[in-house]
């Protein structure tokens, strides 16, 4: 989602305007600085046109003077934000910190639109008129009490905003979900496969895409289709077909392409091999939600499973996120137990986190464990946004770099609050230099 950033010196109106943008009443603090708020940053639309507002107003800078730190804080804003808002106050005119503000923006080449806020009637038209002075373009005469001319200053800020890529298109609310299942060779996914989908079934779905076996089968689990993605590489008939290098590696990322959500398969009968750890780390670069299942369960002994548990706890601690399934495609063990993991991972996987929640938890973890100082200097982190889900992407925005520790730290507590099993969650830092 693109950032809208709403900069201007306190009591122009910047809280009200957000309020009004967002269609809600709560949350307006005054501007008094020193004041922190709750939030920052919230969920807005215009037109179904989606996007982050964020209002610098709680933004502490650590710089004093009212025209600095205002443009201090436009700069931070300039640089994380898609587009400004810039508000200013028509019916006081053009102050030195405004300029100093318009002076930040012109270098900052982002888009701005700018709002002549307290214009509550065509009497206060002209002060508007006036804000031509600040080289900003257009003033665009807004009343954030009453909603005056808001429609029009929103158009001009989602005109602003970069194109997005093109909306995916909504899978219809049913369609089944995609699973690829994948392991090294000689796990049991040809075993598994037969077990869970008869060894005669029919192929209902095959695409001519990349590879000429690229063949999908829907399969019935727990009440509901299932969409096996690539099963020709798996089928015991088509191997002959293939080497099994192939198999293991190429066919493990053309499935994965595929598919929302990923079964490695293990053999437990055996010690976990490098090349299942591969596999597993695959599914996680390729964003892919995960189910671990552990197969031939029937072959485990007491000794195997102690060293078992070492390797999985060696191993397999990067995933640690992951349900597990112990099962036997053999005797049909706890096979079943696919079914509610999958759909725990998907869930994850599926998660949206509102801007809203995600900043006011952020700021309480912030506030409690700050990040380490970093070159004399302690970073900040001004805000977060999900960007996306299907792995879950949140956007952190700071005024210096996080430490690997630290950022993994914020992984950790993110997964606590929020959820997000069985799938990765993609973390990514936009700094002000
Ligand atoms: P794939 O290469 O991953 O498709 O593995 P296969 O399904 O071909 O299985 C490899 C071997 O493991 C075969 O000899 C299977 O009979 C055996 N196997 C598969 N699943 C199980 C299981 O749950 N228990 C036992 N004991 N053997 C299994």
């Amino acid at each position: 989602k693109p950032v809208v950033a709403v900069v201007g010196r306190p009591n122009v109106g910047k809280s009200s305007l957000v309020n009004r943008i967002i269609g809600r009443r709560e949350a307006v603090v005054e501007d008094v600085p020193g004041v922190t708020r709750d939030r920052v940053a919230y969920d807005a639309a215009w037109q179904s046109r989606e996007f982050t507002l964020v209002d610098t107003g709680g933004w502490e800078t650590g710089v004093s003077g009212l025209a600095e730190m205002v443009a201090h804080q436009a700069e931070y804003a300039a640089r994380a934000a898609d587009a400004v808002l810039f508000v200013v106050d028509a019916t006081v005119g053009s102050t030195d910190a405004d300029e100093a503000v318009a002076r930040v923006l012109r270098r900052a080449g982002k888009p701005v639109v700018l709002a002549a806020n307290k214009v509550d009637g065509e009497l206060q038209e002209p002060d508007a008129l006036a804000l031509w002075n600040l080289g900003m373009g257009e003033p665009f005469p807004v009343s954030a009490l009453h909603g005056r001319g808001t429609g029009d200053m929103l158009d001009a800020v989602t005109g602003a905003l970069p194109e997005g890529p093109p909306e995916r298109e909504e899978e219809p609310e049913d369609a089944p979900r995609r699973i690829a299942l994948v392991g090294r060779p000689n796990v049991g996914k040809s075993s598994l496969l037969n077990r869970i989908a008869g060894e005669d079934r029919v192929v209902v779905d095959a695409k001519a895409g990349t590879t000429r076996d690229s063949v999908d089968e829907v399969v019935e689990l727990g009440g509901r289709p299932w969409t096996f993605v690539d099963t020709a590489g798996i089928r015991r008939r088509f191997r002959a077909l293939q080497g099994a290098d192939y198999y293991a590696t190429v066919r493990t990322t053309t499935a994965l392409e595929r598919s929302e959500v990923a079964v490695v398969l293990m053999d437990v009968s055996e010690p976990l091999a490098e090349q299942d750890i591969r596999v597993v780390e695959q599914v996680v670069e390729a964003g892919r939600a995960l189910v671990l299942a552990f197969n031939k369960w029937d072959t485990l002994d007491e000794e195997r499973r102690y060293y078992l548990e070492k390797e999985i706890d060696r191993q397999l601690s990067r995933v640690s996120w992951a349900p597990r399934v112990n099962i036997s495609a053999r005797t049909g063990r706890h096979t079943e137990r696919l079914v509610p993991a999958l759909e725990t991972s998907l869930a994850g996987w599926d998660t949206r986190i509102p801007t809203g929640r995600l900043n006011s938890w952020l700021k309480e973890l912030v506030a409690a464990t700050p990040p380490p100082v970093r070159g004399g200097k302690q970073p900040k982190i001004l805000f977060a946004t999900q960007a996306g889900a299907r792995p879950p992407h949140f956007v952190l925005f700071t005024t210096g770099f996080l430490e690997d520790n630290y950022r993994r730290f914020i992984e950790r507590r993110l997964r606590e609050e929020f959820g997000f099993d069985g799938s990765p969650i993609k973390l990514t830092m936009r700094i002000r230099e």
